[in-house]
């Protein structure tokens, strides 16, 4: 490989909104869409527990108004679909059409396909837990893998899904602080992440960059650092 100064452009599905983030060294894709890629394995078990909680319509998610799953309860299928094992992608599906995927379907492919890659034993009786942590400890691994991109945006695909399908319970809030990355006031924090987000979608603008608690919470006390006396100014508009 010849050496340069520049490592190959991210192939992380819409890393950088069009403009390609440059790949951390010795991956394909950029340190944002590792992070992302790590933080949207890491949360699979935290959405099965969530989905569960989502069964029957109408469920708040707190503890169920009546007890025993009478026959004719009636179940949210699409809930079930991802809880069981079932619907996995066709390589190239645009994941909009083909609808909400089976979580542990769809960590269970992974997961097979990098023992197989790796020549390690299969983890076949895992439960999703034990298999986002198998799959954590191969990311790194994986990261240098031209599938990379399929692996992200299957894997966040299911994040999106269940966010959606159990929407009223995700408590999103919208940070004052701008992005670290980016400036634009984009930032979100989901309820019982790790990660705050800024928001790529169309309608925000923001750069999809992830920032720790702490990371944030700096960038903040820098901003606010020589306007301490009076932090309204530092509210003024990014373009
Ligand atoms: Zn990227
Ligand atoms: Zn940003």
């Amino acid at each position: 490989m010849p050496l340069t100064d520049t490592n190959p452009l991210c192939i992380g599905p819409r890393c950088g909104r069009g403009e390609p983030r440059q790949a951390a060294d010795g991956t394909l894709i950029c340190e944002v869409c590792t992070t992302r890629l790590c933080r949207d394995v890491e949360i699979t078990p935290q959405l099965m527990r969530w989905l569960e909680q989502h069964k029957t319509p109408g469920q708040g998610g707190g503890d169920k108004v009546s007890g025993s799953q009478e026959a004719g309860t009636p179940t949210r299928l699409d809930v079930l679909s991802m809880l069981h094992d079932g619907a996995t992608p066709i390589h190239g599906d645009d994941d909009d059409q083909i609808g909400p995927l089976s979580i542990p379907s769809t960590l269970k492919n992974w997961a097979w396909l990098i023992a197989e890659h790796r020549g390690l034993v299969y983890p076949e009786r895992a439960d999703v837990e034990e298999l986002s942590a198998w799959l954590l400890r191969h990311l790194d691994w994986a990261a240098g893998q031209l599938w990379i991109d399929e692996m992200i945006g299957e894997v966040g695909a299911l994040r999106r899904w269940a966010h959606g399908l159990a929407p009223w319970a995700v408590h999103v809030q919208e940070l004052v602080g701008p992005c670290r990355s980016c400036g634009k006031r984009a930032l979100v924090r989901t309820a019982g992440e790790r990660y705050i987000e800024c928001d790529a979608r169309e309608v925000i603008g923001g750069c999809g960059a992830l920032w720790t608690e702490e990371e944030y919470e700096q960038h903040v006390a820098d901003l606010v650092g020589p306007y301490r006396r009076k932090p309204r100014k530092v509210g003024t508009k990014t373009k």
